[in-house]
């Protein structure tokens, strides 16, 4: 048997990955599966879903820049990396960023950036797996790396389908009501209701009476029916 909850017992951060094509084109995606995989040379492997705009990117340039988040990292930054696509949106617009080699990366709530040269490239199915040899490396910030347990638990973030670590879903995030345990309302108080997105977490405060129809997650893009009504 292959018991998904298992996969949950595994730690990882968010990272964003970047990746600049010939066009001068930028793109970038959120993971959460870069690891250091050998010391001498200094390795980092991740992997990316086919896919994804920025997976092309990185197989034609074989060279990508991966920043760590720091859990001052804000839902509105992973959400324009993590659940929207390059191929519609201009990822970087209005964002100060800095170069790498000819890489562009987002220094805001990063607390360091690896410049990686792509040296073999495993198809995985679904994702390809990159390993390469680190370039650059240097630490941006102080802070505490966002971890997907901190993303999931504390922001209550989704994970998006198209992630290497998406097994179906299921029971992702915190219960909302374990979530609200330690905000507990004044006794007296009229309960408060708020519409959540299940894809991105996103939570809207407006309408009491529902979503209108043509409601958009300013996160991710996620219509109404996405969108699951939560008590404050
Ligand atoms: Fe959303």
């Amino acid at each position: 048997m292959v018991d998904k909850k298992a996969f949950r017992t595994l730690t990882s951060g968010l990272y964003i990955v970047t990746a600049r094509n010939a066009d001068g084109c930028d793109v970038g995606c959120v993971i959460n599966t870069l690891e250091q995989v050998a010391s001498e040379p200094p390795q980092l492997a991740m992997s990316l879903n086919k896919q994804n705009a920025t997976t092309a990117q990185v197989c034609k340039t074989g060279r990508f820049a991966a920043t760590v988040l720091s859990q001052a990292a804000t839902m509105e930054l992973i959400g324009r990396f993590g659940f929207k696509s390059s191929a519609d949106i201009d990822k970087f617009e209005g964002l100060d960023f800095a170069l790498c080699g000819d890489v562009p990366y987002v220094p805001d709530s990063a607390l360091a950036y690896f410049l990686v040269d792509v040296q073999h490239q495993v198809d995985l199915g679904s994702h390809i797996l990159f390993i390469g040899t680190v370039a650059e490396a240097e630490v941006l910030g102080d802070g505490e790396p966002m971890t997907y347990a901190y993303y999931h638990g504390t922001l209550r973030g989704k994970t998006p389908p198209k992630a290497a670590t998406y097994n179906g879903g299921e029971g992702e995030g915190a219960p909302a009501a374990a979530a609200e345990a330690d905000a507990a309302p004044e006794p007296a108080a009229e309960p408060r209701y708020a519409w959540r997105c299940t894809l991105c977490g996103y939570i809207e405060e407006g309408y009491p009476d529902g979503l209108p129809a043509d409601y958009e997650c300013p996160i991710c893009g996620a219509g109404p029916e996405m969108f699951e009504r939560i008590e404050l």
